[in-house]
């Protein structure tokens, strides 16, 4: 069978099948778990495959609900990366139900592609992206060392088959002052709440003379017992994003340097701890993007390879696309003025139009395997442009 009629047949399959990634996308989202806690999903993803002819290893890179599908043996290896992970209070606000059922539904239509041609199809389950960066642990553990290229895509509210995504890395920061009685010996206190305070307001100030994209935002965790008492203990927690890692070596430095002033400034004492896991920033492998665009118009939609107006955070995919080839595209799912991590979105994800952007994605993923595994001409030029963008 040539290229274009195995497309077709992988469109018939994902068609034939989308009630059974609606279900797993619907199921998902009704249920939505935490960062590493994603117990139901790891389990409802991994039988859909074992049952569809995927053999499965569970418990990955001693990651409970990580997890690794494959089908296919020898090279290409090309990965399909799942996200199920929900967000506190607003559940599947970012939409990762979406991620998941379309990363299982097109690497069980990659199936036919594998067949005919040979390679391999792995879906892996990357769990935690939203605030500990599962897939930066994964990397150090080796889920991606015999990984030829990796995709996946996220919903949204644009049509876009690349990302600019900022490098970030999250800090925690605690004041320990004094406790005093507020109004009656006021003068014994040291305000703990007052450092971090100000720790704000010097960042506030900082914010008007920093690079376009840069980031700066934070929470106060712990801000005092009660009106009466001086605050002995304060915490918060912040998050610092920029466009390229060397500058967000520079935002830290500065950053820090608001609380460390605060702490002399309030006589609090100032202790702090940058994240583990550095979010790294996209690189977008073209031709990838390209094959993926004109799968994704093939089936009617208006992609753009590079979409302007679309702004996004960090995501521990650029990680992975920082040591194997990758896309992160996006599908649209909402209107543009729909914001992410938003009721609305997590609304969005379960609708109409959401079941139909997961199954585009679907087939526009399992069609651009087709492309991959049917010339290795075009593998080779993948890894080609990803090594130039190495050196
Ligand atoms: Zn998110
Ligand atoms: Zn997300």
């Amino acid at each position: 069978m040539d290229t274009e009629s195995l497309k077709i047949s992988v469109i018939g399959e994902i068609d034939s099948r989308s009630h059974e990634f609606a279900e797993l996308s619907l199921k998902i989202h009704a249920n939505p778990e935490l960062g590493f806690q994603e117990v139901k999903a790891a389990a409802w993803l991994t039988q859909y495959l074992e049952e569809n002819d995927f053999s499965i290893e569970r418990v990955i890179c001693e990651l409970p609900t990580a997890f690794r599908g494959s089908y296919g043996v020898g090279k290409p290896v090309i990965a399909l990366l799942a996200e199920y992970d929900a967000l506190p209070d607003l559940g599947h606000a970012c939409g990762h139900n979406i991620i998941a059922a379309c990363a299982v539904g097109a690497g069980v239509a990659a199936k036919l592609a594998i067949d005919q041609f040979g390679g391999s199809i792995v879906v892996i389950g990357t769990p935690a992206e939203e605030l500990y960066g599962g897939k930066a642990t994964m990397i150090d553990r080796g889920a991606f060392n015999d990984v030829d290229i990796a995709m996946m895509v996220h919903a949204g509210t644009y049509d876009t088959a690349t990302i600019q995504v900022l490098a970030c890395q999250h800090l925690e920061v605690e004041f320990f002052g004094k406790a005093a009685h507020a109004a009656g010996q006021p003068e014994a206190g040291i305000n703990a709440l007052e450092a971090l305070m100000q720790s704000f307001a010097a960042i506030n100030s900082l914010r008007q003379h920093i690079k376009d994209k840069a980031r700066i935002h934070g929470i106060i965790t712990d801000g005092g017992e009660a009106p009466n008492i001086v605050p002995a203990h304060s915490a918060g927690s912040f998050i610092v994003r920029a466009e390229e890692d060397a500058y967000l070596d520079e935002l830290k430095e500065r950053v820090l340097s608001c609380f460390v002033g605060a702490a002399t400034a309030s006589g609090a004492r100032l202790e702090y701890r940058w994240g583990e896991v550095r979010y790294a920033p996209m690189r977008n492998n073209l031709t990838l993007a390209r094959l993926f665009s004109q799968n994704m118009q093939s089936l009617g939609r208006q992609i753009k390879l590079f979409e302007p107006n679309h702004t996004f955070g960090s995501t521990d995919m650029g990680n992975v696309s920082q040591v194997v080839p990758g896309i992160h595209p996006f599908v649209a799912i909402a209107p543009i003025e729909v914001a992410n991590h938003s009721p609305q979105f997590a609304a969005a994800a379960a609708s109409e139009a959401g079941i139909r952007g997961l199954t585009d994605a679907a087939k526009a993923l399992a069609m651009t395997v087709v492309d991959l595994t049917a010339d290795s001409e075009i593998v080779s030029q993948v890894k080609q442009e990803f090594q130039q963008q190495n050196g």
